[in-house]
């Protein structure tokens, strides 16, 4: 039986504010709180006692204004088109803008202490909270130039980043790709279509979709070789400039990351390339093709599981999902149904997509458009994830040490999933919808390890060939994205595919991608690691759950279980990824 729309749960943001006048009475207290901020510029030399009442104010300002913000663009996203909350949202995007130069000050000032005094603060009693955040800032020192250095660089900043822009309005904005025939009606090729059509089930309009999209990109291939060599010219100059052995290196900073971790996830790929040149494999048997090209990859191989799910189905389904993850968990994630965490009911006006969001002071709250598919299940999973690690985070850090880095915001999502998947596996009799499952995971670990591996691989290429001061044209371009893609798949199909570096944004974000493929690898080692070991393995990954960011994340990641100083969780995942194929292949 399925339950109507108007019995799924809706959340319950007034736990915020239970009316929109207590917003405005909160909102009206903000300015007061930058300014009293404001009011230590130029005085973090004076005591210890003044730089942790600094910090204090600096607090109380960041926390009531997420906690505005949080709750306007919940109930903004509830209804798009509802005015009254939409301009609510506007006027604390506003104010962020406005009471910005009352902090912009804080950092700079902070970072430019004398050594002296900055050594006395990290020995004092009275900051200790605060001194991991302190030696941050003493370890970035070393790479910010003088004052004179730094205002030069920042005035040109508009200037080095004019390439950027150049690519996304040229690639958002100013480029068609013309229209093809789907089903019988005339559609329009764009980037979010595009992707519909390379999962379509007829060859020809996947084919057609690609060579559109890939025909286009190579008539101003030069044009994006330059922005793109342009942009790699900034990465490489920036880290010359601030001292950093490498334009990775310098990208890798922020995360205390050693290079050896981006280069030996690329080596545990190589390593491990067979499973993927036998998926290929398999993709072209069952799709009984005489050759698999490039656009082959994405279309469903097993019709879609029409199975449909209730909510409360759902639920049971993600409870026993999370199970292994022991009592705690499983009563804290049972409450966040209760307390309603999520708003689940699909609506007019509704914000699309899934998220999960909040503060130090909420809940982290839900939100989806639940429509009874397996995928939704799976979205309730993930996004269920990301609140628990917030859960935890926010329960057992202090405010400064409570957000996770980016580098392990996937991890507890995409563990849940692959509990799911376990879970799913193990409970089912139904063959189809096992064999759905494993395609399904098969097809998001190549898109997440492997593809984004290849992305990362040939980022640090074209930073290296541009250090060695070879210019980034788009016949070299060309070249070794195509060779990096035959490696990759063994598909020697359409040489259009050699062009596709032209329309990636991610080469322009400067290493980014290599979290996606190192945070999925965490993830599969850490729930297969659950479901084999047990307790220990469980502790350990609830010790990550509450880490935030209270020590480097390699660091974190080590203690819940997961070196990635050593190539074993990679090789772990990729190994996961072989059986998956190996099972495929006997089951189709
Ligand atoms: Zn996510």
């Amino acid at each position: 039986m399925i339950q109507k729309t108007n019995e799924l749960p809706v959340w319950d943001i007034e736990a915020i504010y239970p009316s929109g006048a207590a917003w405005e009475k909160d909102f009206a207290k903000l300015r007061g709180l930058a300014e009293k901020f404001a009011a230590y510029r130029g005085k973090l030399q004076d005591s210890d006692k003044v730089l942790a009442d600094a910090i204090r104010a600096d607090e109380v300002f960041d926390r009531l204004a997420e906690k505005l913000y949080v709750f306007a663009h919940l109930r903004a996203d509830e209804d798009t088109g509802n005015a009254e909350a939409s301009s609510r949202l506007d006027r604390i995007k506003g104010a962020f803008a406005e009471l910005a130069p009352f902090s912009a000050w804080f950092m700079p000032e902070l970072s430019a202490l004398p050594d002296k005094v900055m050594k006395k603060y990290l020995d004092s009693p009275v900051l200790a909270d605060h001194r991991r955040s302190l030696k941050e800032v003493v370890r970035a020192r070393s790479h910010v130039l003088s004052e004179a250095e730094e205002k030069i660089i920042g005035l040109y900043s508009d200037v080095t980043h004019a390439p950027d822009r150049t690519f996304s309005l040229l690639n958002d904005a100013d480029m068609t790709f013309g229209t093809l025939t789907v089903d019988g009606k005339k559609e329009t090729l764009t980037h979010a279509s595009y992707h519909t059509f390379l999962e379509h089930p007829d060859r020809k309009v996947r084919r057609t979709a690609f060579r559109k999209m890939h025909v286009s990109y190579g008539k101003l291939r030069h044009t994006f070789a330059s922005t793109l060599d342009a942009v790699v010219k900034r990465h490489v100059v920036s880290a010359r400039l601030r001292k950093y052995p490498s334009s990775l290196a310098a990208a890798l900073f922020d995360d205390n990351v050693p290079e050896q971790v981006y280069t030996r996830l690329i080596d545990s790929v190589h390593a491990h390339l067979v499973p993927m040149y036998r998926y290929v494999e398999l993709r072209k048997k069952v799709l009984k093709l005489d050759k698999i090209d490039i656009y082959d990859l994405y279309n469903p191989l097993l019709p879609d599981c029409r199975k449909s799910y209730s909510w409360d189905d759902a639920v049971k389904l993600v409870n026993g999902a999370v199970k292994p993850l022991g009592e705690e968990y499983g009563r804290i994630w049972k409450n966040a149904v209760r307390e309603r965490w999520i708003d689940a009911p699909p609506r007019k006006g509704k914000r699309s997509g899934a998220y999960s969001s909040g503060c130090f002071d909420t809940r982290p709250y839900i939100l989806m458009s639940f429509d009874h598919t397996l995928n939704d299940v799976f979205t309730l999973a993930h996004e269920g994830g990301h609140s628990m690690h917030s859960y935890f985070s926010n329960h057992h850090q202090p405010y400064q040490y409570a957000d996770y880095s980016i580098f392990a915001a996937e991890i507890a999502s995409t563990t849940n999933e692959i509990l799911l998947f376990e879970h799913l596996m193990a409970n089912s009799r139904d063959r189809d919808l096992k064999a759905y499952l494993l395609c399904h995971l098969a097809d998001e670990i190549r898109c997440t390890i492997y593809r984004q591996t290849m992305f990362a691989e040939f980022e640090l290429l074209i930073h290296r060939l541009a250090e060695e001061g070879t210019p980034l044209t788009a016949d070299l371009l060309d070249n070794e994205y195509g060779k990096l893609n035959a490696l990759y798949y063994r598909i020697h199909g359409d040489k259009l595919i050699s062009h596709e570096w032209a329309r990636i944004p991610h080469f322009y974000y400067n290493f980014y991608v290599y979290k996606y493929a190192t945070g999925m690898s965490a993830a599969i080692r850490l729930a297969t690691g659950i479901l084999k070991n047990g307790e220990p393995a469980r502790e350990a990954y609830l010790g990550f759950l509450k880490a935030g960011s209270c020590k480097d994340v390699l660091e974190i990641m080590q203690d819940a279980g997961v070196d990635l100083n050593t190539p074993e969780p990679v090789d772990a995942a990729l190994d996961y990824f072989a059986g998956i194929v190996r099972k495929l292949e006997n089951m189709l």
